[in-house]
């Protein structure tokens, strides 16, 4: 068994890699395939770079050339749900590319998948969410603690749902309502999942979607986001090693 395990940005990434044992670097466009073992698991793990077209391709080598058993995306995104705080987290359950647009009558929908919900893995996803919820309440690193207080997090929260994706950095209000509305039980915005899970769904690869709420896909978007994102990796290599324990 050996699992994809896919970042978009370096940032995400970061100190995830420490983490890797037994390490094997294979340079493929421009993108580095790092083989090893996490908690004894085996991986390969890798940054996908920004948008859909960068992650569907990098998922496409992870299965293609890596033979990959099954993926897991982690990365930060604007939040959406009614609930959803900076600093929660968000398991999807599906991922809709909400920029896949047809007619005015006809949007979200794949042709010839005939989908606009493209679904993630249950049982895979339930095991990200676990090993979420342990981050949420387990004990936290003095770097994570530093992290919450200077960004204000207080009790982090984990939630199951939508995750929308597009070529858009979201940061309007007139956007963000528009996904709201037009996307039932949507949680968060991002630039990636849909396009790794489509690739994975296509394959037949089980697939689950980690993010992180960075931002609220609204007017402070772009302040907040670069408030978080330097940290992102905080989250994923503790969420990651929890996975794997
Ligand atoms: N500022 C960066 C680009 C970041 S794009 C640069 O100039 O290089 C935003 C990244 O974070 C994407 O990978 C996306 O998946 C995620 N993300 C976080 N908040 C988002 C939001 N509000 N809308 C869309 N994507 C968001």
């Amino acid at each position: 068994m050996v699992y994809g395990i896919l970042c978009a940005m370096d940032e995400e990434f970061g100190i995830l890699e420490n983490e890797i044992a037994e390490k094997e670097v294979t340079e493929i466009y421009s993108r580095r395939f790092i083989s090893g073992k996490i908690n004894g698991q085996r991986v390969v793990a890798a940054v996908s770079r920004i948008g859909k077209v960068a992650a569907a391709f990098t998922t496409a080598v992870l299965i293609e050339k890596f033979k990959v058993d099954a993926l897991v995306f982690c990365g930060i995104a604007g939040g959406l749900g009614d609930n959803v705080k900076i600093g929660d987290i968000v398991i999807g359950t599906g991922c809709v590319q909400h920029d896949f647009y047809l007619s005015d009558s006809d949007f979200f929908r794949i042709p010839l998948l005939n989908i606009s919900n493209i679904p993630c893995d249950k049982a895979l996803s339930e095991k990200c969410l676990n090993a979420a919820a342990e981050f949420c309440k387990g004990e936290k690193t003095k770097e994570i603690t530093e992290f919450f207080a200077s960004v204000n997090v207080k009790e982090p929260k984990v939630h199951t749902g939508i995750i929308a994706s597009g070529d858009q950095f979201i940061s309007s209000d007139q956007k963000r309502l528009w996904l709201k509305e037009n996307i039932e039980n949507v949680m968060c915005c991002e630039m990636e999942g849909a396009a790794v899970a489509q690739a994975a769904f296509e394959a037949g690869v089980p697939c689950a979607i980690i993010r992180v709420i960075s931002d609220s896909a609204d007017g402070d978007a772009e302040v907040s986001f670069d408030k978080f994102v330097s940290a992102a990796s905080l989250y994923s290599s503790a969420i990651i090693k929890n996975l794997f324990k």
